[in-house]
């Protein structure tokens, strides 16, 4: 049966309670308001303090920082309850897994005190500020600089396409301690947004998920206090970010699998009720085939993924092996929503049918994250390695 949580081992009946509360938590508090987030390009800070209460925002943060203490999966299933219904809005997976891992990894226990309870109660929205105009796969050759003064840093440069960066109250800022190209010249910081010299650029228009605020960052002067690194010393940001990719890079492919599935699912509504020349959109063969099709693809996204969580989960899951599930899944997504949307004829085309926006925003998973080219890149790094050749990119 489509989307039947319970043939999937790995969870328990604790999650599975966990999943009923969140699939209430996005009807109650987010579907009702999406359309008009869309509309506006973000959503409210309301929704992020009901999801902290509802403890859906860094469900892994430990009970000693105020966090739920819970395991990735319930951290998976609320990516696949958002996900599977189009809730696109709200940025909390960028906040809770590929944001708020680099202070409870990485971050000395003040900087933990300080924000892990602020994020896990949504008081304090954050996001990641890696890209920039100049640079974005290829990270090394961001611009942006910290140069210490005194017990200070100062930071100058300017980001793009940072996901929470309208209402984002704390950002995690990749920037050079050192003027070469090497992984040893960049560091990460804390940067508030309320510091001085601090400022967001306009909210960018995008294809789709058009409820997620998207923003450039301008950074002119901003002083931070010396406390505000990552880690303990400079130079280390590059390599505090790979560490991170492979479970950033699992959250979109698990996010991948699930808007799959809600795109077939909407696809059998639509076709029980369509009719044409005397049949129904079912009847015909071309889209029992194609559903076929999607189905075997999303078994197999599912099985992949779940496999991945549980080697994850056991603290075993390869940077390589979480690209080629980031490059599969987001191809994957990218065939489901085009085969869905045709299904549809023309109807699929209309804004205000969900397998629209699903297949608008589909098309970021193969470049956020680090792009299809990116994972291909990583994946054949690997493979070769163990042939003795080193690959390299031109
Ligand atoms: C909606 C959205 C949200 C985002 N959110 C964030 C965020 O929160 N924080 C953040 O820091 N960034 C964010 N990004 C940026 C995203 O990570 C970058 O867009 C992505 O890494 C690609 O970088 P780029 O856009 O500069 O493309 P480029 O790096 O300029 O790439 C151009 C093309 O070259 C290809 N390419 C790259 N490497 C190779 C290679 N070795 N061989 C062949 N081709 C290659 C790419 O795949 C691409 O097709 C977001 C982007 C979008 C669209």
């Amino acid at each position: 049966m489509l989307n039947d949580q319970a043939e999937r081992d790995l969870f328990s009946e604790e999650h599975n309670m966990f999943r009923d509360q969140v699939k209430k938590f996005i009807a109650a508090e987010v579907l009702p308001y999406h359309d008009e987030w869309d509309e506006k390009g973000v959503v409210t800070k309301e929704v992020w303090h009901k999801a902290g209460e509802a403890g859906m925002l860094c469900p892994t943060v430990s009970e000693a920082y105020s966090g739920p203490g819970a395991d990735f999966l319930f951290s998976t299933i609320v990516i696949e309850e958002m996900a599977r219904v189009g809730a696109s809005g709200p940025g909390f997976n960028i906040h809770s897994e590929m944001a708020a891992p680099y202070v409870s990894e990485f971050g000395n226990e003040k900087q933990k005190h300080q924000w892990l309870p602020k994020f896990v109660s949504g008081q304090a929205v954050l996001g990641i500020a890696m890209s920039e105009p100049d640079a974005g796969s290829d990270l090394k050759r961001i611009a942006t600089t910290a140069k210490k003064d005194g017990n200070e840093y100062v930071i100058n440069g300017q980001k793009v396409f940072i996901s929470n960066g309208q209402i984002g109250d704390v950002f995690i800022v990749a920037a050079k301690t050192d003027k070469d190209n090497s992984s040893n010249s960049m560091s990460l910081f804390l940067v508030e947004s309320n510091r001085k010299g601090f400022s967001r650029g306009k909210n960018l228009k995008k294809i789709g998920a058009k409820a997620q605020d998207t923003s450039e960052l301008f950074f002119d002067n901003v002083r931070i206090p010396e406390k505000n690194l990552i880690g303990p010393s400079e130079g280390n940001g590059f390599r505090q970010l790979m560490h991170g990719l492979a479970r950033e890079r699992l959250a979109i492919a698990v996010g991948c699998v699930a808007k799959a599935e809600g795109a077939l699912g909407n696809t059998l509504d639509y076709i029980v009720e369509r009719e044409l020349f005397g049949k129904k959109l079912y009847d015909f063969q071309n889209t029992q085939f194609k559903l076929a099709e999607v189905r075997s693809d999303l078994l197999v996204g599912r099985s992949l993924v779940d496999q991945l969580l549980s080697q994850y989960l056991k603290g075993r899951l390869r940077v390589d092996v979480a690209a080629s599930a980031k490059l599969w899944t987001s191809e994957m997504l990218g065939r489901t929503v085009d085969t869905c949307l045709q299904i549809f004829g023309g109807w699929g085309y209309m804004w205000e049918f969900p397998i629209a926006k699903a297949y608008a925003e589909a098309r970021v998973e193969r470049i956020a994250g680090g792009s299809s080219e990116v994972m291909k890149s990583i994946i054949i790094k690997s493979l070769f390695k163990d042939l003795g050749i080193k690959a390299e990119f031109n």
